[in-house]
């Protein structure tokens, strides 16, 4: 008994897989993934994911605007 082979794992997560929900490691991660085709985020560039991101992180308040 031994593992020559790990399973791959899961697309979604990470985690290792499990063979009932395979190739993901649950349901959620299977249902995730579903969803994610439904909304194309299949389609969307991981890079302008990215960017959005960025956008939002580099988006500040000045603090010295209550200066005065
Ligand atoms: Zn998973």
């Amino acid at each position: 008994m031994t593992e020559a082979t790990t399973p791959p794992p899961c697309p979604v997560c990470g985690k290792p897989m499990v063979q009932a929900y395979r190739p993901f490691c649950s349901r959620r991660c299977a249902d995730i993934d579903l969803g994610r085709w439904f909304t194309g985020q299949y389609r969307v560039p991981a890079d302008n994911d990215f960017n959005d991101m960025d956008e939002n992180h580099t988006r500040r308040v000045d603090p010295d605007e209550e200066v005065g």
